[in-house]
């Protein structure tokens, strides 16, 4: 019988009540299974011995060997500290202690062998170390070391109050005397077996008290796949949940708007990945479920098309279709791309934005109303009350990041039963990261750009060189090209930055004067008529040049702009850059981008530059940006709670987060309500967790 994990800290020996507060309040340990899941931060090697002359002053733990010469006590501001002097064959340093000094006095015997360890100081020539781990040479030799030695997570008021590494070793021991190491199964034989995993009392053990390095890694991996593949378990059953409750509108047909569209007025042929994914969309919209499907794909890659193309499949079963953007020039620039399409399938399409007049809004809201409008493009005015749709069927949101969660909730309660929604990002997620947090979203990727696209020139040039990079530019534009100029804004230095743009704007504007050369300005400072008049006659090719702050970062379409300038490119992160990059190279010209910097760079920045100047692969460039920026400041602080995890690292452990998803899909394919026997550790362990909030807050 294994011991109960759920008695308070306070009754095992060696903690009582003062040090079982200071753990509750310092580490959140309230239990034994607390304490047992507190895992080492890293080891230390036990095996390898320091010289005293080879110390160096980084403040590390060494262990030496060596003898105490003799004691003596320094008066101090309050009380006293014992000094002794420890020498090896190479030196002399010193020992401290500023308690318990008469026990240390009467039992450590002088000029005899001990083996010392802890944190070296360097204080006025010479090394000292207080309170060190100290052992008989003798006993040390004989004691079953473990060759490792776990260091735990610890704090400031922890080590003050005498809760040393030491210590949470010590009682991490009772813990396993207690307890006799004899922990509960929470895996399935199968699963061990295949996976040659260790059993979960020996992993313990070995995580705390490793034998060896073999033991620990086996360890290690044994917990991290649990910790995966139970979040992984719950991410999918809460799909599965999801998908049973709430009944999807059934298109039950593909009909003549998809049809003859395909056949007859197909603009290209489509990429594979682009079929591959409409596929997946036509299943998920046939099935009896709701669709919440995530599509992702590089700029560039062809969503609007899949897009449009699914719309219709809502058409084609009587249904009306939405597509949401987040600014009015992508709704207007969707809207004239769609329209083109719709006119040839005498399709009933609108727009409504934040400008659109009285007037029309009236005549949408009827035309919505009675059924006769299909297809609706817009802002976020879309979703307010008085927008009623006579049967939503599909609503689309591209560029998702702009929209928040609670608008997708919003746009759910626009018909009785929720339309399908598919959300398109032009920010790739790196795999792991969505498997992860996106469990509730099925996902499809557009990984394979249209044919005959060029990849963008890339080159990073310093402030120096900016005449050459000018004259360039000139040239470009001498072909005919256009070109974009951008400049970072970044809250805290607005005015600063402000400052730069309009001084960069005037430089252009000398660079390139007038009457023979135009320049566009546009900025977040800008009223939002103004904006778009700019943009406009860039769009138009009234202007050469756009000096802009990152406004253009989405969205915005000008095949024939070709150079794309990025100022002080090391203030910008990995995704942002490589959305602007994607604002050139649409066109049948080779493109440019030009990443300026000056010459000081951090480590970060230069990773960075040197990612894009590398590839133009959108989830190679996100998975670079995972590792420089870890996924809570990728996610937002919403999901960052698959920070939490107690042993498993996202972007480190990918390959055991896709076995762990693999086999907790696996196990639910073959078992989905948990119900067989061999199964059943599973769904006790299942429960558990989900009781225990410490683990599962995240999963809401
Ligand atoms: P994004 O995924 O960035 O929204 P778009 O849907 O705007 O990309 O497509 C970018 C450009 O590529 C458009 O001009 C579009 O017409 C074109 N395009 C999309 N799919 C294909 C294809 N299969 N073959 C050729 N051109 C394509
Ligand atoms: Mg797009």
């Amino acid at each position: 019988m294994s011991a109960n994990l759920q008695t308070p800290i306070d009754y095992l020996k060696g903690v009582g009540p003062n040090r079982a507060d200071l753990l509750r309040s310092e580490l959140g340990i309230q239990t034994y299974q607390d304490l047992i899941n507190l895992f080492p931060n890293r080891y230390l090697d036990r095996t390898k011995y320091h010289k005293i002359n080879d110390l160096q002053r980084n403040n590390s733990e060494v262990q030496i060997i060596g003898k105490i010469t003799s004691f003596k006590e320094v008066a101090q501001k309050r009380g006293k500290r014992l000094v002794g002097t420890f020498q090896d064959e190479t030196g002399r340093m010193e020992l401290v202690w500023f308690r318990g000094q008469k026990w240390i006095r009467d039992s450590i015997k002088l000029n005899t062998p001990y083996v010392i360890y802890g944190k070296t100081n360097w204080f006025k020539g010479i090394f000292s170390m207080p309170h060190p781990d100290i052992e008989l040479l003798s006993s040390h030799e004989k004691g079953l070391r473990s060759s490792m030695q776990a260091i735990y997570p610890s704090t400031e008021k922890l080590s003050n109050k005498g809760i040393t590494n030491r210590v949470m070793s010590k009682i991490m021991q009772n813990l396993f005397l207690e307890t006799k190491g004899n922990f509960a199964e929470t895996l399935t034989d199968n699963l061990i077996t295949e996976l040659k995993l260790l059993s979960k009392s020996k992993a313990l053990f070995n995580i705390h008290f490793p034998k060896n390095q073999e033991l620990l890694s086996r360890a290690e991996f044994r917990l991290k796949f649990e910790e995966l593949f139970y979040i992984q378990l719950q991410l999918i059953l809460k799909n599965l949940i999801q998908k049973s409750k709430i009944k999807g509108l059934p298109f039950k047909i593909v009909g003549d708007y998809f049809n003859s569209f395909y056949t007859s007025y197909l603009p290209f042929d489509l990429t594979n990945a682009q079929k591959r994914v409409l596929k997946e969309i036509r299943q998920d919209l046939g099935s009896n479920a709701q669709m919440n499907r995530l599509l992702q794909g590089d700029v560039g890659s062809g969503k609007t098309i899949v897009a449009f193309m699914s719309m219709l499949m809502a058409l084609d079963n009587g249904f009306q279709a939405c597509l949401m953007a987040p600014t009015e020039i992508l709704s207007v620039q969707h809207y004239n791309g769609l329209l083109e399409w719709s006119k040839k399938l005498n399709i009933r399409i609108s727009i409504l934005t934040g400008s659109s007049t009285t007037l029309e809004r009236r005549k949408i809201h009827e035309s919505l109303e009675n059924g006769e409008l299909q297809i609706l493009i817009g802002t976020h005015a879309l979703l307010e009350d008085s927008v009623k749709f006579k049967n939503l069927g599909l609503a689309i949101i591209d560029e998702q990041h702009r929209f928040g969660v609670a608008q997708r909730a919003k746009l759910w309660k626009k018909n009785t039963s929720p339309p399908h929604i598919l959300v398109m990002t032009a920010t790739p997620i790196p795999r792991t990261l969505a498997m992860s947090v996106y469990g509730d979203l099925d996902i499809s990727t557009i990984d394979e750009l249209p044919p005959g696209r060029q990849t963008v020139k890339t080159v990073h040039r310093y402030d120096s060189n900016r005449l050459k990079v000018l004259r360039f530019m000139k040239d470009e534009i001498e072909k005919g090209r256009q070109v974009y100029i951008v400049y970072p804004l970044i809250q805290e230095s607005e005015s600063l930055d402000y400052k730069d743009l309009m001084d960069g704007y005037e430089s252009i504007v000398r660079a390139f004067p007038q009457p023979k050369f135009q320049v566009s300005i546009v900025h977040g400072k800008m009223k939002p008529a103004d904006k778009d008049y700019e943009m406009q006659r860039f769009v138009k090719g009234e202007t050469q040049l756009m000096v802009a702050t990152t406004v253009i970062e989405v969205g915005v379409n000008v095949p024939n702009a070709s150079v794309m300038i990025i100022e002080s490119a090391e203030r910008f992160g990995l995704a942002q850059l490589h959305q602007l990059r994607g604002r050139v190279g649409r066109g049948a010209d080779q493109s440019y981008c030009i990443l300026m910097t000056s010459y000081k760079l951090s480590q970060d920045s230069k990773t960075r530059i040197e990612t894009m100047v590398k590839t133009s692969d959108g989830f190679e460039i996100a998975e670079v940006d995972l590792k420089l920026r870890g996924p809570g400041d990728i996610m937002g602080t919403q999901q960052s709670g698959i920070l939490n995890l107690k042993i498993a690292n996202i972007v480190k452990d990918k390959h055991i987060l896709k076995s762990a998803r693999f086999y907790a899909k696996k196990l639910l394919d073959n078992d989905p309500s948990l119900g067989f026997p061999e199964n059943r550790v599973v769904l006790k362990t299942y429960r558990e967790l989900s009781k225990y909030k410490n683990i599962w807050n995240y999963i809401s």
